[in-house]
């Protein structure tokens, strides 16, 4: 829709009427870089536009944790008006420097769903890897714009060890080294800075499992070793249980329905996805639908989003279910 039609829309109150149509269903966010105002990083979201978009929540949302909207929903509560949850995934250090001070400004909860071996040190996460390996290309055609999503789309069917010796081998074709660690832009949280994060009470921390693996390529004893190792690593470098999990890239068709069979019997209480939708009283507590916000960052856009003009638009298309969301391919 064009934006001239999108600011007639707001301008008379449709924004706002979905709103109130859509009070009693939840909305879940999904976020996951963030960077100092002028760092110019495309696909972070800046501390001035974040401040924006707090100021936007306060005002018309009740911001409450993962866990609080979890337990209403399995005590059979109806979902409080405008409740909205925010979730960062993977566990990057950008968000424990731009984003957990303005947590702690307006008093609003997170979860951050973190990758195991990421936060210990073991490795950097694969999908920044292929990002940092685009970073680095001379040529612009090359993995940019469509390109990289058709390679993340190529390499997301592939089991891990396979999809490794592919991005080596684009490696050694451009004749770039990839680094051990991560540099600073994907570098983690260290665990001494999720437990003050934990420790505030505004940060929950859960599972992104070991090594951010798309579930689908892994057989089932794989896949119950990156849920329960993944749980067990953090409640180890924490030092309290973990509840949630979020599934890598969290389209229908990057996990089975065994390994959301595994996700309960490792006892886990939730998870989240990267489908587009908001949370109704009926939803599937292993099936959370989230609504992507990188790349959403203009003020008319993110409304749209927040306060389900999006929803109603899908709805009316017929697209509700299907849409990708075009959420990002690094998920
Ligand atoms: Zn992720």
């Amino acid at each position: 829709m064009k934006r001239l039609a999108l600011e007639f829309l707001q301008g008379c109150g449709m924004f706002g009427l979905a709103r109130v149509a859509s009070a009693r269903m939840a909305r879940i966010l999904m976020y996951h870089n963030f960077c100092a105002d002028g760092e110019g990083l495309s696909d972070h979201v800046s501390v001035s536009v974040l401040r924006r978009q707090m100021q936007y929540l306060s005002r018309h949302f009740r911001v409450i944790s993962l866990s609080q909207l979890i337990a209403q929903r399995r005590a059979g509560q109806p979902l409080d008006n405008h409740t909205v949850v925010l979730t960062i995934d993977d566990g990057r250090r950008n968000c424990y420097q731009y984003l957990y001070p303005l947590l702690r400004e307006f008093r609003m909860p997170a979860t951050f769903f973190v990758v195991s071996s990421f936060i210990r040190g073991e490795s950097w996460i694969w999908t920044d890897k292929v990002l940092w390996l685009a970073d680095r290309t001379k040529r612009p055609d090359f993995l940019a714009g469509e390109r990289i999503d058709a390679f993340f789309a190529f390499l997301n069917r592939l089991h891990p060890e396979v999809r490794d010796a592919h991005i080596e081998a684009l490696s050694m074709t451009m004749g770039v080294r990839i680094p051990d660690n991560p540099p600073p832009k994907y570098a983690p949280c260290s665990w001494s800075e999720l437990r003050e994060m934990a420790d505030s009470g505004l940060v929950e921390i859960g599972s992104h499992t070991v090594s951010h693996p798309i579930l689908a390529t892994l057989n089932d004893e794989e896949s119950w070793s990156e849920l329960t190792a993944s749980r067990e690593q953090i409640e180890e470098g924490l030092g309290g249980e973990i509840a949630a999990f979020c599934f890598p890239n969290g389209k229908p068709e990057d996990f089975r329905a065994s390994q959301v069979e595994q996700l309960k019997a490792a006892g886990y209480a939730s998870a989240v996805v990267t489908r587009y939708g908001m949370v109704t009283e009926k939803a599937n507590l292993y099936d959370l639908p989230r609504i992507g916000i990188s790349g959403r960052t203009d003020p008319l856009i993110f409304s749209k989003y927040l306060d389900g003009a999006e929803y109603y638009q899908a709805r009316l298309e017929g697209s509700l279910g299907v849409r990708a969301m075009a959420q990002s391919s690094a998920s």
